[in-house]
């Protein structure tokens, strides 16, 4: 672990100002991927803050706390391409990329945390030259033996200006995800803009920070996720940078994601009145203000009163609980609304990827989802609680085996 694990930027990320708002905060976590094997159960695992600040310049939700990427991000696990519904996905966000923008046969596409370079498979498959570029060391050296030429690298200005001297100028550029992944969105903007051709466009995907409010989907706040983007404030951030956000989309991956389409100033496509659109709904809902996100924050500590008195009389009652899912954000549900080893016994998991290890910080072990089966909780409680509906039709045998599952947001359920 390097010297400084964790530091706070004092200025908004997008604009810079230093007027900003602690709008809430949600209780101190380790990394929310950190899960760790038996060997390592003795280990510290340090906690960081949650801060959640509103810029009163441009309206940016962030986390200041910067969390070292190296220890993020350097041994991520998570492959894309291992997912179906992912897969598909991509396979559309080609395809969209390709018809709405007509690159030229043969011109290059950069794709910035490719991962495993499921995304540029499909423009390669069009004839399209391809590069990724990734800071996972192991994934971007797959991708590459693969046939996907990747960097294993933290794109930035030095970058983009590297690419363009390697390869030339990029037609599309394409990023999922970094944008909220990154600290330092100037740099990446910057050398987005060094990097893209005249009629070059920048489209990249990012979660919204309107579902966040709307879907109360605050357990996607931690580490790794420092920034929660509405439009409204990258009008401006882009700007800035020489650059023009001409188009929004809403598109429902990861829960409510959002397309964001940029192009250098006087770039070759209209704005087309989808930015003007979301920012008035923005508005309407009032996420230009740090109020709004103050209330946000008291009705999850009234969501977290009555989870926890639910809990509070299934224990005083002898019955036994377990958790059922282990995705990164369990990590946040579980410390801010106190489910900690004392409440659910075990974690069942139908990925392979996480079972054998133990959650970040509180250790509870993961276990295959067959266990609910045989060791029998009372209760189960989703902790992946937005797959809430294909788990209980998965395992529809807990419940006439006399389980009941908890589903614990949006609201309080018992099924
Ligand atoms: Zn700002």
């Amino acid at each position: 672990m390097s010297l400084n694990p964790c530091s706070r930027r004092q200025s908004c990320r997008l604009c810079g100002e230093s007027e900003l708002t602690l709008a809430f905060s949600l209780t101190p976590t380790p990394p929310a991927n950190a899960f760790v094997p038996e060997e390592q159960l003795g280990e510290d695992q340090p906690v960081f803050p949650l801060d959640l600040f509103f810029c009163e310049g441009c309206k940016h939700l962030q986390l200041l706390d910067v969390v070292d990427p190296e220890i993020l991000f350097r041994d991520y696990v998570y492959v894309s391409g291992t997912s179906v519904s992912f897969v598909k996905h991509f396979e559309d966000y080609a395809n969209y990329c390709i018809d709405r923008f007509k690159p030229e046969p043969g011109a290059l596409v950069v794709d910035i945390g490719s991962n495993d370079g499921t995304l540029l498979r499909f423009f390669e498959a069009s004839n399209y030259r391809v590069l990724g570029i990734d800071p996972a060391k192991k994934i971007a050296a797959e991708a590459t033996k693969n046939g996907i030429e990747t960097w294993a690298d933290f794109f930035d200005l030095a970058l983009g200006e590297r690419i363009l001297k390697e390869h030339g100028a990029a037609a599309i550029v394409t990023a999922n995800n970094v944008f909220a992944h990154a600290d330092d969105l100037a740099g990446i903007a910057d050398g987005v803009s060094a990097l893209l051709g005249e009629n070059g466009v920048f489209v990249f995907e990012v979660s919204y920070g309107l579902d966040v409010y709307e879907q109360t989907l605050f357990d996607t706040i931690y580490h790794e996720h420092l920034a929660y983007h509405t439009v409204l404030p990258l009008i401006g951030f882009f700007k800035s940078r020489g650059m023009e956000l001409f188009s929004v989309e809403h598109v429902g991956s990861h829960g409510g994601s959002i397309r964001c389409m940029v192009q250098p100033e006087d770039g070759a496509n209209a704005p087309d009145g989808s930015v003007e659109a979301a920012t008035a709904r923005e508005r309407e809902l009032g996420l230009d203000s740090a109020e709004t996100w103050i209330a946000y924050a008291e009705k999850i500590e009234v969501l977290k009163g009555d989870l926890n008195s639910l809990l509070a009389n299934i224990k005083s009652d002898g019955k036994t609980i377990a958790g059922f899912g282990a995705p990164a954000k369990a990590t946040t549900l579980m410390y801010h609304f106190g489910i900690g080893p004392e409440i659910i016994d075990f974690i069942a998991d139908d990925s392979p990827l996480k079972q054998n290890l133990y959650s970040p910080g509180l250790h509870i072990p993961v276990v295959a989802g067959e266990e609910i089966y045989t060791r029998k909780p009372d209760y189960v409680i989703i902790l992946a609680w937005n797959f809430a509906e294909p788990i209980m039709k998965a395992h529809a045998a807990f419940k006439e085996q006399g389980g009941k599952f908890i589903v614990p947001l949006p609201h309080l359920e018992i099924h």
